[in-house]
């Protein structure tokens, strides 16, 4: 069983810490919730596990399937089943969301098998449909160039067929914190929904707590100032919804002496 292990991982941006000792355990067939108010660190979380060179550790380990991955490049930690579904998703015009996924795939079964042919155009299509009709997509959306024009919405669902295709074994999910409405959250926990399961863990970030209206985390985290400062289940988030973040402040805020 693959699991991620964070242990007191400190990460600096510019020579700024964000980080400052965050220790998170997130297993195979887990759904856990990272919640926080703006600029408390989800995002430089997101993109330190992912490995984007602008975020530097400076202390601690990330451990997947016992490994310790900080040295790997952004496309071996996805090549070792890791995910990472943007806040902000790049727009590709010209390139479809189809020929974006087959030689996302392609490029995984190379790096595996450097004699691969790659997936039947074929093959590739019935697979595409299938995962599609698992999310709920029209089809005709596969025909469309990624990210061009898309509604938040849209983005968020061609970032979930991405992982749908790609067969992560743990994904991020680092959520907007604003411009997504109430239809966007929707979409995106019906596809994590439908893909949760024994074989895939997820790391939820968010910072609303209707999100998980939809989706039930088994476990919620609340992370503060570079740290999470509280775990434990659902009724956390529920907690939040009906307190805001206050109390974690006046409990958690470093009064400069
Ligand atoms: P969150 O996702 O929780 O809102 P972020 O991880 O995006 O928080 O940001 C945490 C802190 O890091 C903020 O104070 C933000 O201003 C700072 N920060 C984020 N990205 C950068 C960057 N590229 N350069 C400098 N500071 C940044
Ligand atoms: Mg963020």
């Amino acid at each position: 069983m693959s699991e991620l292990v964070i242990k007191n991982l400190h990460v600096s941006i510019e020579g700024k810490e964000i980080l400052k000792g965050l220790d998170l355990t997130l297993k195979q067939g887990e759904v856990h919730a990272i919640m926080g108010p703006n600029g408390t660190g989800k995002s430089t979380l997101a993109y330190a596990l992912m490995g984007h060179p602008r975020y530097e550790v400076t202390e601690g380990e990330i451990l997947f399937k016992g490994r310790n991955i900080l040295g790997l490049a952004a496309d071996e930690r996805s090549r070792q089943g890791l995910f990472l579904a943007f806040q902000y998703p790049v727009a590709i015009p010209g390139v479809t969301v189809a020929n974006f996924l087959r030689t996302a795939l392609n490029a995984r079964r190379r790096a595996e098998n450097p004699d691969d042919k790659g997936i039947s155009i074929l093959e590739f299509r019935k697979m595409l449909k299938a995962k599609m009709d698992l999310l709920k997509m029209d089809h005709a959306f596969a025909g469309r160039y990624l990210n061009d024009g898309f509604s938040g919405g849209e983005k968020k669902r061609a970032e979930i067929l991405q992982m749908a295709t790609l067969v992560p074994e743990i994904a991020i999910l680092d959520e907007t914190d604003s411009g997504l409405d109430i239809d966007a959250l929707r979409i995106v926990s019906e596809g994590v929904n439908a893909l949760t399961g024994p074989d895939l863990g997820v790391l939820i970030i968010t910072h609303y707590q209707r999100l998980l209206n939809y989706i039930k985390p088994n476990f919620v985290h609340i992370m503060f100032n570079g740290r999470i400062v509280e775990s434990g289940g659902p009724e956390l988030a529920l907690r939040l919804e009906e307190q805001g973040y206050d109390w974690i402040r006046e409990k958690y805020e470093e009064v400069p002496a």
